[in-house]
Parts: C-alpha cells; structure tokens; sequence
C-alpha cells in the first residue's frame, strides 16, 4: 500500500476551518487507499509570536529554553488536527518529534538530524490511523527538546518522506508552487511545473523561503520527489525533482535575501592561517557564512569581507572579536543595511555573458554592486537594501523568467523519459542512517592551467562591472569565477576573475583597455593557478566545510586566493606548485565525508 507524507505549513492550519480542510485532505488520500502521515507546522505566526514573547523576557534568552519554547507551536496544532481527524470519523494519533524518535544533534535553533525510528510510525499506520506528526522539533541525546531551525517542519516531512521509503511527499502552503522568484515580491514571477533539486537547494539557500534549505538535501540524497502545491486549491504545483525544466535556459530562478550583513576584517596579515582562524571562531558557532572575498592588500595585508544573515551579525561580531588580536588585523566594520540578489541556473555554467547580463541590469537600474561572488550554478551581488526590490526586478525581466523557456518540459514528459531508462542519481544506498544530515561529500576534484587576473581601485560605482564583463564577453574569453570585494573604505573595490590560463595575454589586454578607460587603479595577473573544488550536498549549510578546507590549506602554508561557495561546491583558487599537497590534504581530510 503506497504511502504519502503531506505536510501543512502554519497558513495552511492557521485557523479551526483551515484545520478541518487539512484534516479533510488526508483523509481523502486514506480513503483513495493511501497510508497517510502528516507534517504539521505551528498555526499562524505562532512561531514569531513566541518569539516575540521570549523576546519582551529576556535579550538572550538561553537557546535551550527557546527550543522549549517553539517547539510547543507545533505540539498544539497536531493535537488539534489529530482532534479534527477524529471528530470527522477517522483515526489519527498525533506524535511530538520526541515521539516519532527524531534524533538531532544538540544545536540548539539550528539543530541536525541523525536518524528517526520509523516503527512507531509503521505500527500506528498498520492499524489503520493517520499520523499526524509535529514538524521543526527533535530531542537530543539527553532528551532535550531541539528545534531544525525557521521553515524546518518542511526538513522533517522530507526526512520522513525519506526513511518511511514514502512514494510522494507533499508540501501543501499558501502558494500554488515554486516561482521564478517570490510572487509576492513580483507579481510578475512564473509558477515553474519543474526545478531541479539542485536549483532549489541553491535558490532557497540564497532566500526563497518557500522551501527550508536543508530539506531539498534530504530530497536530492534519498531521491524523494516534492510536490509543492496550494492548501487552498486542487491544482497541480510543482515539482522538485532531479532534472531541470529547461535544458537551454541559462537561469531558472532569481533570489533575494532581505535582511544580509557585511562583515569586513581589515588589515589582516596575508600569511595563511590567518583567515582559518576567523572562520573557525565564526564556524563554531554554525553561523553560514557567505560571500567571502579577500582583497589583496597592500603591504602584506589584506581586508576581508563576507556577509552573513543579519540575525547573525552580533554573534559574528562576537566570534570575530574574539580573535582579531591574535589575528593582528586592523579592525573591523560591518554594514547591516544590505540584501543579496542572487541568480541561480544549472545551464549557466557552460554559457558565456550571463554575469554580464546581471551586471547590465543592475547598472540600468541604477543599483551600485557592492560585492559580487560567482560559482558554477549562481551568481550571487550585495546591494543596498533600499536598491533590493529593484534589482530584483531587473534581473528577472533581464533573464525573462516571466515567461516560460522554449525547451520546457512538464513532470509528464519528465517521467515519461525516465521510464524509457535515463538514470536518476539517488545517492541513498550509500548513507548512514544513524547520521542521516551527515556532510555528504561526492569528490574532490581539480582545474589545471588557470590564469586569475585582479583589477585594483575599481570606482564604486554602478554600471562599472557590467562595463567590465560585457568588454571581456566580446573578447570572448570564457570566465570561471569572479569576485569583487569591499576596500574597507568604500570609495574603490577590486576585482578578481579567473580564466584558462591560455588566455591570460588577451584578458590583460582587455583589463588593460578597461583600466584606461575608467582610469582605474592597476593590473595584477597570475598565470600559475589552479582550482581546488569540493564537491557534495549542502556544503554551505554544512559550516565547517569551508573551515576545514582552509585549516587544511593553511597547515601546508598554502595561502587560498579566491573562494566561492555553493551548496554544491565549495572552490579555492590557490598557486598550481601547492596543487598535489593540498588535493592530498584536502582527501584526507574529508575521508569521513566522501561517498
Ligand atoms: P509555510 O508556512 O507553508 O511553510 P512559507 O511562508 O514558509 O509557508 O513559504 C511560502 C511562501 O514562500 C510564499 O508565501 C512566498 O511568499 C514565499 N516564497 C519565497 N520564494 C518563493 C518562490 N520562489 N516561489 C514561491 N514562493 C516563494
Ligand atoms: N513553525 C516553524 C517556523 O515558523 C517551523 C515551520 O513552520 O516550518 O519557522
Ligand atoms: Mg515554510
């Protein structure tokens, strides 16, 4: 008998009729001859009510008591919901996250599965109920209450989906589907029928809160098919599966996280295993930290600059403070008025000008970029708050995601390929399930005869980088990575990019031309470089990876020239002689991980 995990987010179980209309639909599922289990979330925004309340008690109230605290949001709605079943006649039993055996680690507010016992669950379904179960919470070795961090319920109906071997997983919310970006910041966004686990991981790590981040890997590694759709209509959704909707299209979804901090450390001495000890102290806290570029500096010192949610900026602050004196960096300034925009789309990697494109619109729009960072899948800029909705809005009509890609197919044409016999990679066969939100690590791998050129004393102003990439783009010079950093100042930023190292001669000339042009500060090139690439699911989430890699770096006195992040990658450009030593490292390091 097949069966499906349903899950419910707080709008959808935010008042009693609402309720009842859950209640109806599983129901429904059990009585077309489906086991049902239910996720559901706290009703309403009894979440940020109840964090408001601690907030009027204390100004840092303890997390293990704030766990208590939200955990009890989700413990009323599935006892009401369990109530609803039963009054319309049929069984259900609700279960706490203790209850269900989910085991996290003990992070408190961002806490991470380990395993959850399914027997429970599979004896109260043999009997016939319906298993209505308390999303976002867990309970630790001690049996401390735990919570998955905000949007997490969506974490536990995929992890459940996952461990019960469930043949559908629905996450039923107050919109119809996933969109080319938040429909209630552009009205103008399209549903998509399809979007690739990958694109998904990357756009709601980068701030499309209609899916929690860390469920995407759950789904990508145990292979388990999401249908995102309406609580409030029968219409079909979308859904969140291995292949992409377009083959061609070289951006599916645009991204925009409001609330960002940056973080620049200034002055730091640029000798390795300075900057592992600034991540380590932030690392060990779980903060994801984004957006890392380095500046190289003048008299062997460099400024850093990384971003991080705003939420998190005092405790940043904090770690960093910790350690600048032993550091012997300058200072540090942080700027809490600023959103990242980001593009996101699996095509992009083998197409050329799509940053530029980016770039073009930001400058059109008049929005000055503060930092950008690029890696294989997206593209991610800091802009000022104020100037977020509209860059927003000129990247998704510059990448026309309102209107649907020649190419695109439908879940139908997608399913009906994989039964003629093209591969799904699902990677479960290979997992613990005793450590179920383990870093999964898939390889480590390396990119020879690359050449990075740095333009210094780039004018902060807007329009200068689409001017930039666009003069590059009709070279035709191909582009891996670009970075553009913060001077501390704020009057002139740098720019760095990687190419082939066979192009390094025509690049310098165009970066010459450019520099002229903007009279800009210098070229700086180095032909000898290579790219180290970790790749794996999560790896942003997964906070110690970056850690580990320039720990790992740092201890060879290798000194790590550009970094760039994606849940699915993380890349370091170092000097090609510290190649061989730092793959070696970097797999011994990482043995526990890689599968
Ligand atoms: P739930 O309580 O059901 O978990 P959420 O509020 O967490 O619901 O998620 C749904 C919301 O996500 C939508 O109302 C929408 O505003 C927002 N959202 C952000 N990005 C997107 C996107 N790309 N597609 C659809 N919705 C999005
Ligand atoms: N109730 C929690 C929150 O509001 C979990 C969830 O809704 O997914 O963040
Ligand atoms: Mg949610």
């Amino acid at each position: 008998m097949s069966l499906i995990v349903q899950k419910f987010g707080g709008t959808s179980v935010a008042d009693v009729e609402k309720i009842r209309a859950a209640a109806r639909n599983a129901i429904r599922a059990q009585q077309a001859g489906h086991r049902v289990v239910m996720v559901v979330s706290a009703m309403g925004k009894n979440t940020d009510g109840l964090l408001d309340l601690a907030g009027q008690i204390s100004e840092n109230p303890p997390a293990r008591e704030m766990d208590m605290l939200l955990s009890t949001g989700e413990q009323v709605s599935v006892a009401l919901v369990a109530m609803a079943i039963h009054d319309l006649g049929s069984k259900a039993i609700s279960l706490t996250g203790g209850q269900i055996g989910m085991k996290t680690d003990n992070s408190f507010s961002k806490a991470r599965i380990q395993s959850i016992s399914t027997e429970r669950i599979e004896r109260l379904l043999e009997g016939g109920n319906i298993v209505v179960a308390a999303g976002f919470q867990g309970i630790d070795d001690d049996l401390n209450i735990t919570t998955l961090g905000r949007g997490g319920s969506d974490t536990t109906a995929v992890a459940l989906a996952a461990v019960l071997g469930a043949d559908a997983c629905e996450i039923y919310t107050d919109v119809d589907g996933v969109y080319t970006t938040d429909p209630r910041l552009l009205p103008e966004a399209r549903r998509v029928e399809v979007i690739s686990y990958d694109e998904m991981l990357e756009l709601a790590s980068l701030g499309a809160g209609v899916m929690h981040n860390r469920s995407i890997e759950f789904a990508k590694k145990f292979g388990v098919p999401i249908h995102v759709r309406s609580s409030f209509s029968d219409t079909e959704g979308t859904m969140i599966v291995a292949e992409p909707e377009s083959r061609s299209q070289p951006v599916s979804g645009a991204a925009m996280t409001a609330n960002e901090a940056r973080i620049t450390v200034l002055g730091v001495p640029d000798v390795p295993g300075k900057i592992r000890k600034i991540f380590s102290a932030i690392g060990s806290r779980k903060i994801a930290v984004d957006m890392v570029v380095q500046n190289i500096g003048k008299e062997g010192r460099a400024d850093i600059s990384f971003t991080v949610p705003r939420s998190e900026l005092r405790s940043t602050l904090e770690a960093v403070e910790s350690v600048i004196d032993e550091v012997g960096a300058k200072g540090v300034t942080h700027d809490d008025e600023v959103s990242k925009v980001s593009v996101v789309g699996l095509n992009m990697a083998s197409q050329t000008n799509v940053a530029a494109k980016m770039f073009r619109a930001l400058a059109e729009a008049g929005v000055n970029i503060q930092m950008i960072t690029t890696s294989e899948i997206k593209i991610s800029t800091l802009v000022k708050k104020s100037d977020a909705s509209s860059a927003l809005r000129a990247v998704h009509r510059a990448f026309t995601l309102h209107s649907k890609p020649a190419d695109a197919k439908n879940w139908g044409q997608i399913k009906a390929e994989r039964d003629s016999g093209t591969d799904v990679d699902a990677l479960v066969s290979r997992l613990r399930d005793d450590a179920l939100e383990a870093l999964t690590l898939t390889g480590i791998s390396v990119t020879e005869n690359q050449a990075r050129i740095t333009i210094h004393g780039v004018p902060d102003t807007a329009g200068i980088a689409a001017d930039m990439f666009e003069t590059i783009g009709e070279a035709e010079i191909f582009i891996d990575m670009i970075v553009q950093g913060y001077d501390g100042q704020g009057k002139t930023t740098s720019v760095s990019f990687t190419v082939d190292a066979s192009e390094i001669e025509s690049a310098v000339g165009v970066a010459d031309s450019i520099l002229a042009k903007h009279s800009m500060g210098e070229v700086q090139s180095c032909g000898e470089i290579a790219k180290v690439t970790v790749s794996g699911i999560g790896l942003r989430s997964h906070t110690h990876v970056a850690t580990r890699l320039f720990e790992q770096l740092a201890g060879a006195e290798i000194n790590v020239e550009m970094i760039n992040t994606s849940e699915l990658q993380v890349n370091a450009v170092i000097q090609s002689k510290h190649l061989e030593v730092a793959t070696e490292r970097l797999k011994e390091a990482f043995s526990d991980a890689l599968r």
